[in-house]
């Protein structure tokens, strides 16, 4: 096959915010996209109208863009093939729904659900699949039919599968193999005349000239009838990759009951798209043995679907956000105290002034230490910025005996302190403690409570000096006076 020759699909449902499972489909489609030089296509499968939402086709044009994965065809971006959407083709769904009627490929079906359910229930008694009766009724007339339907009566589109096993090649999965008794007349046509999925999919995959069909394991057995029905509509199927399903740690279906399953939790949770791309670039997948960080160009350049791999592959929250801090750490500096300041201002609700900057960009090599989520750096650095409010926990864990001792020495020691530097802060109270007796969480411990409100936070010397001397004094005393008030 040459190379303008592959195009590939991504094709979400808009009735929900952009699934992990459905990014995970997408990378995999763009990567083979870019190594082959192939066209990578978004096209929105919006067929049911009832739960389908501009908003989410919005969702899915962000998440796709926050990632960088760009596409040469579909939603936004047009091509020669209209909208992309298929609740703008439903005439031709129609269209090749009637054809395959006029060919005998496909019948009206009149009968009632309570019919259909009958044949349904036969068939789980005889232990066979549910659709094994449901064929065309021997006794269907296409003259009669037209006569039913021209007086009102209502039908659905059947396709009339031929009774022969299907056999294909999956690029992941190998040879796979469908008995005829397996695949039912299914429904392509609804009697509102609505398309089912397997109708407006296969024909879209026809007319935008799909070359390879990568999507997710669970519609596997969707695939005989998409390759069935290409064929009576004249069309060569594409080659097909189905891809392992995601699993949660705990090796169930991944689902809700796992956290989060939106791409937007993500991209609003901290996530930087570099470490998403590459974690889930792993889903399935994996650049050699050896290899677990790798950027975009390396992927692209090593990328084949056939390299992916069969078994289900598990999505962990922890491993992603393990994997963001090393993206974080790696960040330039001046990048980072950029991501830290948006940070920081979204977590004030305000902007920081020049000043506030400097005093962010001193502290910053030291949250770049130690923060996984760029929506953690706001927090930890609050306190720079905002009057603290004691965290009731950390309280209660360092504010024992010792703790009066600790602030009172603290503060006549700083109050002493000639440059306000991390050096000389740290000289000043390391001989505190020495003098006190008191160890290092026993004395120092306190000062970090009173001047962040929490015990955790950057390096003890190094936030002080971010303060200006003024403030740590102020809260010095505010704790000593806090001090006073539990002990009375
Ligand atoms: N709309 C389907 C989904 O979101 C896509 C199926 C396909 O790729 O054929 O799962």
């Amino acid at each position: 096959m040459n190379s303008s020759s592959v195009r590939l699909r991504i094709a979400p449902s808009p009735t929900g915010y952009l699934h992990v499972g459905n990014v995970r489909a997408a990378l995999f489609n763009w990567l083979y996209a870019r190594r082959t030089g192939g066209v990578f296509i978004i096209r929105i499968d919006d067929t049911d109208q009832a739960r389908s939402d501009d908003r989410y086709i919005e969702d899915i044009v962000e998440g796709f863009r926050w990632l960088d994965l760009d596409w040469d065809e579909g939603v936004e971006v047009g091509g020669p093939y209209g909208t992309y959407r298929q609740s703008d083709r439903f005439d031709r769904y129609r269209e090749a729904a009637g054809s395959l009627v006029e060919s005998g490929r496909a019948y009206y079906d009149f009968r009632s659900a309570a019919e259909l359910d009958e044949l349904r229930s036969r068939a789980r008694g005889e232990k066979r699949p549910p659709g094994y009766y449901i064929r065309r009724p021997p006794d269907s007339d296409p003259e009669d039919q037209r006569r039913q339907l021209a007086a009102g009566e209502r039908a659905v589109i059947r396709f009339s599968t031929p009774g022969r096993p299907v056999e294909f090649h999956d690029l992941v999965r190998g040879r796979v193999r469908f008995e005829a008794d397996t695949i039912d007349d299914f429904v392509m046509l609804r009697s509102d005349g609505s398309p089912t999925y397997h109708l407006a999919s296969t024909v879209d995959d026809i007319d935008y000239r799909i070359s390879h069909v990568a999507r997710g394991e669970d519609l596997l057995s969707s695939t005989p009838k998409h390759i069935l029905l290409t064929e009576a509509l004249g069309g060569e199927h594409p080659e097909y990759a189905h891809l392992p399903l995601l699993f949660g740690p705990d090796g169930r279906k991944l689902s809700k009951r796992h956290g989060d399953t939106s791409l937007r939790a993500y991209r609003e949770g901290g996530y930087l798209p570099e470490a998403v791309f590459n974690y889930m670039s792993l889903l399935g997948w994996s650049f050699d043995p050896d290899t677990e960080i790798f950027g975009r160009e390396q992927a692209i350049g090593a990328f084949d679907l056939t390299d992916v791999q069969k078994s289900p592959a598990v999505f962990d929250r922890e491993k992603l956000t393990w994997m963001n801090g090393l993206y974080m750490r790696s960040m330039e500096a001046t990048d980072f105290v950029a991501l830290a300041a948006d940070s920081v201002e979204a977590d004030l609700g305000r902007s920081l002034d020049d000043e506030e900057r400097g005093r962010l960009a001193e502290l910053a090599p030291l949250l770049q230490e130690r923060t996984r989520l760029t929506t953690d750096i706001g927090p930890a650095a609050r306190f720079l910025f905002c009057d603290i409010a004691y965290d009731a926990k950390a309280w209660r864990k360092v504010m024992k005996a010792h703790a009066r001792q600790a602030l009172v020495a603290a503060r006549a020691a700083l109050d002493a302190v000639g440059d306000w530097t991390t050096g000389d802060i740290e000289q000043a109270l390391r001989a505190m403690l020495a003098a006190e007796g008191l160890n290092a969480r026993k004395g120092w411990q306190p000062i970090r409570v009173a001047i962040t409100g929490t015990n955790i936070s950057p390096p003890l010397f190094e936030s002080l000096a971010a303060l200006p001397r003024d403030v740590v004094m102020a809260r010095i005393a505010a704790a000593l006076d806090e001090v006073t008030r539990a002990e009375s």
